[in-house]
């Protein structure tokens, strides 16, 4: 496989950015080689600069649920721009996808429109705190919230694929407000809510935890958390930036019953546009400025063009039996995956939830993973850097860390499932006879 433009790009790139990227999962420093700099995307395809082409399941970390350059997106795009980009001044486009998220989300009530999971993130926490006046938030050990400083302690995501140390830049007096638990120890969250029962703003949580690889939540774990949360006057907050319109179309909050103060939403709702949103009970959001006192603001907050694509991109998605296509899509594959893996004699845990897959290979056959801790002491990231560059090379485009999800699309058809499973059967194979 050529990679010399690639190659060429990354050089260039590592002068002018820092570690040649602007996020840092995109580096492949976890999997070692060459990030492959792409030159477009069409459907389920990614094709790089030195003209290699690969079947996507990164898709943008999640939001191109109905693939790379849809037709109705992109020419949404289009229409909109040509009336300008952005006014600094509230457009009927806004109300539609507000309109929208509210009639599909039924815990949502009222919605505010950022410019990114950061920020949706960020401003929930702030709206929990002058909400509740209270200062202290529970999160969990490798749930990612974005990069807000009181969210990256014990964060997902790029720390967790990089092993970073926990927060340089960020103020030890910032970070004592955030505390800890492990993801699906009910108890710990209990013991935390005893020490400081009156001064826990907020739980906020990620339904799956699909940043530190793909952990599901136990038995009825977030309806617990709610439950906590009431008896202590504290928020629910439930982050579903990534799961959001992708574990259901009503998010994991529909799937599993569940009703958030504050829901965080981004990926899906901007259509592979810059967008996030933070929303919930009418009665808290009312707190939002200029209604109440809790101040966010943004020069390009809602803008038309990220609207444009959500809207065109929800719309879509929203049509009978798409949802469900790209669901039963995701399921085979699993499933092929799986069972490619038992042939092959290599430990595998993988699991899906609506159009949202995530695997780890293990280190011993009757490890499972639960938790953060669970994830960095029995996941085999070195086996899983080895089947990440054999994919790579028969054209399948995975994250590139063992500790992210994966994701289907619409334009995802039968053939590329089958052509996937072909390739990770003999990936496997290859692995386990070396
Ligand atoms: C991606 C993600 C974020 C951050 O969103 P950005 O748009 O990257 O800032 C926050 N929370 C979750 C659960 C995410 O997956």
């Amino acid at each position: 496989m050529k990679t010399l433009q690639s190659e060429a790009l990354f050089q260039e790139a590592q002068q002018l950015i820092p570690g040649g990227v602007n996020s840092p999962v995109r580096a492949f420093r976890s999997v070692g080689g060459t990030p492959r700099f792409i030159d477009r995307g069409k459907g389920a395809f990614i094709t790089d600069v030195d003209g290699n082409r690969y079947i996507d399941y990164v898709l943008s970390w999640g939001p191109l649920i109905l693939g790379h350059a849809h037709e109705a997106v992109v020419q949404a795009i289009i229409e909109t721009a040509s009336r300008g980009t952005s006014y600094g001044a509230p457009t009927q486009l806004e109300n539609e996808l507000a309109e929208l998220v509210i009639e599909t989300v039924p815990s949502i009530d009222m919605i505010r429109f950022v410019n990114s999971g950061t920020e949706a993130c960020m401003s929930a926490l702030r709206l929990a705190r002058a909400y509740t006046k209270r200062n202290k938030i529970i999160k969990f050990a490798g749930c990612y919230h974005g990069h807000a400083d009181m969210l990256l302690v014990q964060a997902g995501s790029g720390i967790a694929t990089l092993g970073l140390p926990d927060l340089p830049g960020v103020p030890a007096a910032t970070a004592a407000d955030t505390l800890t638990a492990p993801y699906n120890d009910l108890d710990a969250v209990r013991n935390l809510f005893e020490q400081f029962p009156n001064d826990i703003a907020g739980i906020i949580v990620e339904p799956i935890a699909a940043n530190m690889g793909f952990v599901l939540p136990q038995n009825d774990f977030l309806q617990a958390l709610h439950d906590l949360c009431k008896q202590y006057g504290a928020l629910f907050i439930l982050d579903e930036v990534m799961t959001g319109f992708r574990a259901a179309t009503g998010g994991a909050q529909a799937l599993w019953n569940l009703d958030p103060d504050i829901t965080c939403l981004g990926k899906v709702i901007g259509g592979g546009l810059p967008v996030g949103a933070y929303a919930g009970k009418r009665d808290i959001m009312q707190h939002v400025a200029p209604a109440g006192t809790m101040y966010q603001a943004g020069t390009l907050s809602g803008n038309p063009l990220a609207m444009a694509a959500g809207l065109a991109t929800l719309k879509a998605l929203l049509v009978d039996g798409l949802f469900d296509g790209i669901k039963k899509m995701t399921t085979t594959l699993v499933q092929g995956m799986s069972q490619a893996a038992q042939l092959a004699g290599i430990p595998l845990q993988i699991g899906s939830v609506g159009t949202m897959f995530g695997f780890y290979f293990l280190k011993t056959p009757d490890a499972f993973i639960s938790d953060y801790a669970s994830a960095k002491q029995v996941a085999d990231t070195e086996r899983y850097a080895r089947f990440f560059h054999a994919m790579l090379e028969k054209g399948v485009y995975f994250a590139p860390s063992q500790f992210e999800a994966a994701f289907m699309s619409s334009a995802h058809t039968q053939t590329d499932i089958q052509a996937t499973l072909s390739a990770v059967q003999s990936a496997l194979v290859q692995m386990a006879t070396h």
